[in-house]
C-alpha cells in the first residue's frame, strides 16, 4: 500500500508523487463505491433504529436569521475547568458519546446530523482523542469550510482541554500553521488546506479519523474532498471518516456514498463496515416563534435596523432616551481580526445588550452563546459564476429555506426565542427554494481542476462528484488553464509551469503572475501584490470622511492602476517602520498590512522552495504590468469608444463592466485594462484594475487572443 511505495518517490516533487502513486487516477468502473446505505439512527441510549422501521424525525421545523441579539443578563462562557466539564456534559451530543465512538469503530464512514450548537465540532474530536484515536502519533483532523471557524473552534477546544493552542490542539489555515508535529493530536483545518496536504501525502496517512464538518454547506472544497476521501478509503480501510452536518442535507451525502447500490452489488460483511452509518443527535432547546413581515421590505437593511430597535424598545420597560447606548453592536464576518473575534465570544457587559451583525458565518459555523432574537434578512452573499460571460461574482442573493431554518434555530438555545423574518410568509412558503445550490455548481472551476490534475485525476468529467459541475464551467476552466500554459494539449499539467502553479496555494491566475514575475525579474513586486490581493482590502472605510480618504489615497495613487498603487502603500508602510500610527493616519488597515507581511513571507518561502529567483524591477512598472497580464489576460477589457459613462466591454464575452469607485482608475478610464475580480451591484464593477497595452495580451496568450485589423483584439 501507499506507505511502502512512497519512499520510492522521494526524489520527485510532491505533485509527481501523488501522480506516480497513481492513487486517484484509476477511474475505470469503480468497485470502491459499493457502499450500501444503512440508516442507522440512534435515538435512545444504546438503542438503535433499525432499517425498515419508521425513522425518527431528525430535525424539526424551526427557522433562522442573520442579526443576533443576546439576552442582556450575561450567560458568561468564562468558567473554570470543572464547569467546562459540566458544560460539556450538558451538550446534546454528550448522550451520544458512546454511540458515536461505536459507529466510528465499526464503520468506515459515519454521518452525524445535529443542529448547530449541539457540540459536534468541539466535542467529537475530543471524544475520539479520549478513545485513543490519536495514539501512536496519529492525528484526528476536523475540517471547516471557513478560516475563522477553524481558529475559533480550535481555541475553544484547546481551552476546554486546558492545553495551549498549537500543542495538543492546533489548527492550519492557508498561510498559518499552528500545530506541532509529534505533539498535535487534534487538528482543525480548512477543507482547502486538507486538499493541499493531499498533494504531499495523497493517502493522508497521518490521520486516523477525518471529520468533514459543515458538510451541509456544500462548499467547493468540501465536495472535492468528499469525492477524494471516498477514493482514499479504498486504499486505507483503517481510515475513518465522519461527515457532520447541521441539516437533513446529510441525505444527499448518504446517497452519494450509496451510488452503487442501484447496481445491485452486494457488500461482504468485513471490518469496518463500508456502508455509512447515520446518527442523528436530537436535542432542541426551546421554542422559537417565527414572525414574518406583512408586506415585503423595500430596504432590508433599514428594516433590520428598525426591527432591532423595536425589539430593544419592547424589552426595556423604561425606554429611556439613552437606551440606544445600551446596545453593544459588533460585526461578525470572516475577515475579522482576532481581537474583534474575541469580543464576539466574550460576555456582554453588564446592563448592555449585544447585537451581532453577521454574515452567514453565524448561520452554522460558529456557535454564539445566549442568542434570544434573530433577525433574518433573507439574503446572503453568494458566489455565482456564469460560464458564458466567464464572470464570477459575489452577489447578495436570496437564501434557501434550509438556511432560513438554520438562522432561526440560532435563537432559543438558552430560553424560548423569536425570529423576525424580513420577508412575508407567502414568500417563504412559495418562493424560497428548499435547498441552496452546491458551490460546485456555481463556481469558477479553475482552481478545482488544477488541484485534481495535480493529484493525477485526468478524467475530471468522469470524477465521482457529490454534485456534478456544469460541463460549460468545466470547459471554460480547461480553456483558461490551457491558455495560461498550465495544462497541455492532452489536458495534463505542464512541467514546470503547471506543477509549480499547483504548488502555490493561490488562485492559478495569481500563481501564474508570480511565476512570470520571476522570469521577468519582478518577483519581489509580484509577491507583494499577491499578498495584498489575498486580503479583503488594505483600506479602512470610515463613514463620513470619504473626502479625506480620497485625498490620502491620491498620495499613493499610480497612473498605471491599483496594483502599482498598492506597491506604493507597501513601500511607505515599510518606510514608516511598519507603524500602526502611520496606518491610522492614512486610512490603512493595520491588521490587513500585518497579514500582508505574513503572507508575503510565506510566498517568499514557497518561491524559494520552487527555486525561482527573487528580483526587483525597481521602478519599471511596465515589466510588472506585463507579469500581471500573463496571469490575468482573460480579464481584459476595452473602453467603449463612444461611452461617456466609462463603460468597458470584456474582450472575451463583450460583457458590460465598469471600474469600481474604489479603484484609483475610477473616472480615469484608460483605454485598455485588466481587472482582478468583479463585484456586482447595480452593474458589474471591476475591482483592482490596471492599465495595459493590448499588444501584451497577444504576447501573453497567443492562443487566447489574436490580432485582427489593427489593434482590435478578438477572442
Ligand atoms: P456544533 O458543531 O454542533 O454546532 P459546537 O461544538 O460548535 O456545536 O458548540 C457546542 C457548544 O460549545 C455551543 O453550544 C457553545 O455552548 C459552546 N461553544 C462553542 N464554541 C464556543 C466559544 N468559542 N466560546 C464559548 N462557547 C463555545
Ligand atoms: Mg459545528
Amino acid at each position: 500500500m501507499g506507505q511502502a511505495g512512497q519512499n520510492e518517490f522521494l526524489g520527485l516533487t510532491s505533485r509527481t508523487k501523488a501522480q506516480a502513486q497513481n492513487v486517484f487516477s484509476k477511474q475505470n468502473g469503480g468497485t470502491e463505491e459499493e457502499t450500501r446505505l444503512l440508516h442507522f439512527t440512534y435515538y435512545k441510549m444504546s438503542q438503535f433504529w433499525k432499517p425498515g422501521t419508521e425513522k425518527p424525525q431528525i430535525l424539526d421545523d424551526e427557522e433562522g436569521g442573520i442579526l443576533f441579539f443576546s439576552a442582556p443578563p450575561s450567560s458568561s462562557s468564562r468558567f473554570g475547568y470543572s464547569s467546562i466539564e459540566k458544560q460539556r456534559q450538558r451538550l446534546p451530543v454528550y448522550k451520544y458519546r458512546n454511540a458515536i465512538l461505536y459507529l466510528v469503530e465499526t464503520h468506515a464512514t459515519s454521518i452525524i446530523v445535529g443542529e448547530t450548537g449541539s457540540g459536534k465540532t468541539t466535542q467529537i474530536p475530543q471524544y475520539l482523542n479520549e478513545a485513543g484515536w490519536a495514539e501512536g502519533g496519529r492525528v484526528i483532523a476536523c475540517t471547516q469550510p471557513r478560516r475563522l471557524a477553524v481558529q475559533a473552534v480550535a481555541s475553544r477546544v484547546a481551552e476546554e482541554m486546558g492545553v495551549k493552542l498549537g500543542e495538543e490542539v492546533g489548527y492550519v489555515i492557508r498561510f498559518e500553521d499552528l500545530t506541532k508535529p509529534g505533539a498535535t493530536k487534534i487538528k482543525f483545518l480548512t477543507d482547502g488546506v486538507l486538499l493541499r496536504e493531499m498533494m504531499d501525502d495523497p493517502l493522508l496517512t497521518n490521520y486516523s479519523v477525518i471529520m468533514v464538518d459543515e458538510a451541509h454547506e456544500r462548499s467547493l472544497s468540501t465536495d472535492i474532498l468528499l469525492g477524494l476521501l471516498k477514493k482514499i478509503q479504498r486504499r486505507r480501510p483503517e481510515l475513518r471518516i465522519i461527515i457532520s452536518s447541521a441539516t437533513i442535507e446529510a441525505k444527499t451525502m448518504s446517497s452519494f456514498f450509496n451510488t452503487r447500490r442501484a447496481n445491485g452489488k452486494t457488500v461482504e460483511a468485513i471490518e469496518p463496515r463500508k456502508d455509512p452509518a447515520i446518527l442523528s443527535v436530537e436535542g432542541r432547546g426551546f421554542n422559537v416563534q417565527i414572525h414574518y413581515l406583512e408586506e415585503p421590505a423595500s430596504d432590508y437593511l433599514q428594516a433590520a435596523v428598525s426591527t432591532v430597535l423595536s425589539i430593544h424598545d419592547q424589552s426595556f420597560l423604561d425606554p429611556a432616551p439613552q437606551h440606544c447606548s445600551r446596545l453593544f453592536v459588533l460585526p461578525l464576518y470572516s475577515g475579522l481580526s482576532r481581537a474583534d473575534q474575541d469580543l464576539i465570544f466574550s460576555p456582554t457587559p453588564r446592563g448592555k445588550r449585544k447585537v451581532i451583525v453577521s454574515t452567514n458565518i453565524a448561520e452554522t459555523s460558529l456557535t454564539l452563546e445566549g442568542i434570544v432574537y434573530v433577525v433574518d434578512s433573507g439574503f446572503s452573499k453568494q458566489r455565482f459564476y456564469n460560464p458564458i460571460s466567464d464572470i464570477e461574482n459575489l452577489v447578495v442573493a436570496p437564501i434557501s429555506k434550509a438556511s432560513a431554518r438554520q438562522r432561526a434555530g440560532r435563537a432559543g438555545r438558552v430560553r424560548s426565542g423569536k425570529c423576525y423574518r424580513l420577508y412575508t410568509e407567502e414568500y417563504f412558503v412559495n418562493e424560497m427554494s428548499a435547498e441552496g445550490i452546491p458551490e460546485m455548481q456555481r463556481s469558477n472551476l479553475v482552481s478545482c481542476v488544477i488541484q485534481l490534475k495535480a493529484l493525477g485525476i485526468d478524467n475530471i468529467l468522469g470524477f465521482d462528484w457529490p454534485a456534478s459541475p456544469a460541463p460549460e464551467a468545466m470547459i471554460r476552466a480547461l480553456e483558461v488553464l490551457y491558455s495560461l500554459g498550465i495544462i497541455d494539449d492532452d489536458a495534463k499539467l505542464t512541467s514546470p509551469i503547471g506543477f509549480q502553479v499547483a504548488e502555490i496555494p493561490l488562485d492559478p491566475m495569481i500563481s501564474k503572475m508570480i511565476l512570470s514575475g520571476s522570469l521577468l525579474g519582478c518577483l519581489e513586486e509580484v509577491i507583494t501584490i499577491a499578498a495584498i490581493l489575498s486580503v479583503q482590502s488594505i483600506w479602512v472605510s470610515v463613514r463620513g470622511v470619504q473626502k479625506e480618504m480620497d485625498e490620502v489615497k491620491l498620495r499613493f495613487a499610480a497612473a498605471e492602476g491599483d496594483h502599482v498603487t498598492y506597491l506604493n502603500v507597501y513601500k511607505a508602510f515599510l518606510q514608516s517602520g511598519k507603524s500602526s500610527q502611520w496606518c491610522y493616519k492614512n486610512f490603512i488597515n493595520y491588521h490587513a498590512m500585518r497579514k500582508v507581511m505574513e503572507t508575503r513571507e510565506q510566498l517568499k518561502r514557497i518561491t524559494q522552495r520552487l527555486g525561482i529567483a527573487l528580483k526587483s524591477c525597481e521602478r519599471d512598472t511596465q515589466v510588472l504590468r506585463k507579469a500581471i497580464t500573463t496571469g490575468f489576460f482573460a480579464n481584459a477589457c476595452r473602453l467603449e469608444a463612444f461611452s461617456q459613462a466609462g463603460m468597458y466591454k470584456t474582450i472575451k464575452s463583450s460583457q458590460e463592466v465598469y471600474i469600481h469607485p474604489s479603484s484609483v482608475l475610477f473616472r480615469v478610464n484608460p483605454k485598455w485594462v485588466i481587472y482582478n475580480s468583479i463585484v456586482s451591484t447595480d452593474r458589474h464593477y471591476m475591482r483592482n484594475v490596471i492599465a495595459i497595452d493590448p499588444s501584451w495580451l497577444t504576447e501573453a496568450a497567443p492562443q487566447f487572443y489574436h490580432h485582427q485589423r489593427g489593434e482590435k483584439v478578438a477572442y
